[in-house]
């Protein structure tokens, strides 16, 4: 295995260095009403610690987690051990029960979300909390007051910086302008949201990438010459509006492999 070490660099103007590859981890906590390729079981203690220590030994210090992501929070609080150099970044906005997610973009909702984010995650401050979109991008911004919700807990310490998960170009726009970053898909097989991409480069905001892999899809019918991971990510980080891509994956093997090609994807 290489033993390099993934790069940092600054997301957007929060004064946050985030590793160019972060760990995700919706297949901690949960594992129904997940859209991936194959089902799968829960990882226990040990092998959650496991991908942690990997992940930390070769340079990545961003892990995303949410409260609509099952037990995905309280495991993180429980086996993140030392909160060291990590930056943490939630959700609020969609909760998962019984098989089905409900949003609530309610001030309310949003203080009380992060204060429980904060007792689950055994912590005093969260680095980043996005708001967990339900597709209503523009609807949640305009109609609600969880921008304002959130910007009163970055004023009282309890967070650092804010944002949303976005599944619309015009939200993504929406939300540079009125927060520090916006989390958008982007893969080479899913490029309509790139102009948010370019516009957080205009304005020195923060762009984290999710489903990078397609959920695990771009590998499905890979084309064997070459390999879906490198590819993608060659791809993702020639745009250089792009700060960290997040990653999910419960595989130290697949993720160490991750790792590798992102380390040479750097262009
Ligand atoms: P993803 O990162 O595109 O793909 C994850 C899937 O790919 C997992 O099933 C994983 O399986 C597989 N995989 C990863 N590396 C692999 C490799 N080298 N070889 C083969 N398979 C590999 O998709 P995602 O989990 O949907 O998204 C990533 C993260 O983004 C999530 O964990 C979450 O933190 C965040 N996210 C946020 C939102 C939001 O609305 N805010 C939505 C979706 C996702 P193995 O476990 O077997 O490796």
């Amino acid at each position: 295995m290489s033993a390099g070490l993934l790069p940092r660099t600054l997301l957007g103007s929060t004064g946050m260095s985030v590793s160019k590859l972060g760990l995700g981890t919706v297949k901690f906590g949960r594992n129904a009403g997940v859209k991936y390729p194959t089902s799968f079981e829960l990882p226990n203690d040990k092998q959650v610690r496991e991908i942690i220590a990997l992940c930390k030994d070769r340079g990545i210090n961003l892990i995303d987690t949410a409260p609509a992501y099952g037990r995905s929070e309280e495991r993180l609080g429980e086996l993140l051990e030392q909160r060291g150099d990590w930056l943490i970044c939630s959700k609020v906005g969609e909760e998962f029960d019984n098989g089905e997610s409900h949003f609530d973009f309610s001030a309310q909702h949003v203080r009380r979300s992060i204060e429980r984010s904060l007792k689950r995650l055994r912590t005093d401050y969260i680095d980043i909390v996005l708001v967990h979109s339900d597709g209503n991008d523009l609807d949640i911004i305009n109609h609600s007051d969880c921008f304002e919700a959130l910007h009163d807990c970055k004023e009282k310490g309890l967070i650092r910086a804010f944002g949303m998960s976005t599944k619309t170009v015009a939200g993504g726009l929406l939300t540079l302008e009125r927060s520090d970053i916006a989390m958008v898909t982007y893969n080479s097989a899913h490029t309509v949201e790139e102009p948010v991409i370019d516009n957080a480069l205009a304005l020195g905001k923060g762009i984290i990438i999710k489903k990078a892999l397609n959920s695990g899809h771009a590998l499905d019918n890979a084309n064997l010459s070459d390999d879906p991971v490198a590819s993608n990510l060659r791809y993702i980080y020639r745009h250089s509006g792009v700060s960290s891509v997040i990653i999910g994956s419960i595989n130290p093997a697949h993720m160490s492999h991750n790792i590798d090609m992102a380390i040479a994807a750097q262009p």
